[in-house]
């Protein structure tokens, strides 16, 4: 029954595998005997990750790389087939929110930051769908692959300020649902496609709008716990036993599914 969870010599890729959640990520696959392979742009957390790995008596392999470009992630892919020979999955764990594109609590509502949007936009969005573009056939050819997307509750309840973010997971959403039928459609059942979706988590690109300098909670950050039953923000290895699911064969049968993580917040009708 165990074994139905294990990724014992899986090469998986973690985008983002350098922030906060990803680190999670990154230990979790390793815990089940993966290989997390980290491509994102902080050199210096990167080597980290893999340090720390290493020092769990497992592997790990760290690949400086930007998501939104496709030449840097076909270097990135031919490094890891020159290295592994494989790819059994990827999680795209690189996004988030962008500063510009948030809505000041002061300022018109008929007067976005179009621009600080698109980017927000640009990040998850395409930061999801062309890392799967160029990964993708390479996961397939194993013939039981896994990618996972990471969603947010912001495309299912209104979350205020956070327009152009919550556009780019809405995106995503339909994105995984799509990708799911028409990779069916022509691979069968090599290889799945689903999403997560993170409650609140207190990470690096989140940090300016939920807490202080002083390290309070900022009113935002306040309601946000009010507003989830288990009143607290989540922990990043709180979403571990989702990912390993959805990455080892114990959910063979699942695809185009978004898995809930958030304490009850989506659930909560406040009331
Ligand atoms: P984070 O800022 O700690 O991590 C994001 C990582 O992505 C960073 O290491 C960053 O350097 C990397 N990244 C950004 N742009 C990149 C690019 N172009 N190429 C390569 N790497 C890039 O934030 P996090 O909260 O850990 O975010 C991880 C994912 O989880 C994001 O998609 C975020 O939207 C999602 N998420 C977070 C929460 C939360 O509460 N923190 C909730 C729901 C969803």
């Amino acid at each position: 029954m165990s074994d139905m969870f294990s990724l014992k010599g899986k090469v998986i890729i973690v985008t983002g595998g350098t922030g906060v959640l990803g680190g999670g990520f990154v230990k979790g696959i390793a815990l089940q005997g993966g290989i997390p392979v980290i491509l994102g742009q902080n050199a210096e957390k990167g080597k980290e990750r893999v340090d720390e790995v290493k020092a769990m008596g497992g592997e790990a392999y760290f690949i400086s790389t930007n998501v939104l470009e496709v030449t840097e992630l076909e270097k990135a892919k031919n490094e890891i087939l020159e290295k592994y020979g494989k790819i059994d999955g990827l999680v795209n764990g690189a996004g988030g929110n962008v500063p510009e594109g948030v809505l000041p609590p002061t300022e018109d509502v008929f007067n976005l930051n179009i621009e600080g949007m698109k980017k927000a936009l640009v990040l998850n969005v395409w930061g999801t769908v062309i890392p799967v573009q160029v990964f993708g056939p390479e996961i397939a050819k194993t013939g039981n692959g896994s990618i996972v997307n990471i969603s947010s509750v912001s495309p299912k309840r209104a979350i205020t300020r956070v327009l152009g973010y919550s556009m780019g997971k809405a995106a995503i959403d339909i994105y995984t649902k799509w990708f799911a039928v028409e990779m069916a459609e022509r691979y069968g059942d090599a290889v799945r496609i689903n999403s997560i979706m993170p409650g609140f988590f207190l990470t690096t690109q989140n940090k300016n709008l939920l807490t202080n300098p002083d390290g309070t909670l900022t009113d935002r950050g306040n309601k946000i716990v009010r507003n989830t039953p288990f009143k607290r923000f989540g922990h990043p290895d709180e979403l571990i036993g989702a990912l390993i699911w959805l990455l080892s064969d114990a959910s063979k049968f699942v695809t185009g599914m978004d898995i809930g993580v958030d304490g009850g917040f989506t659930i909560n009708s406040g009331v």
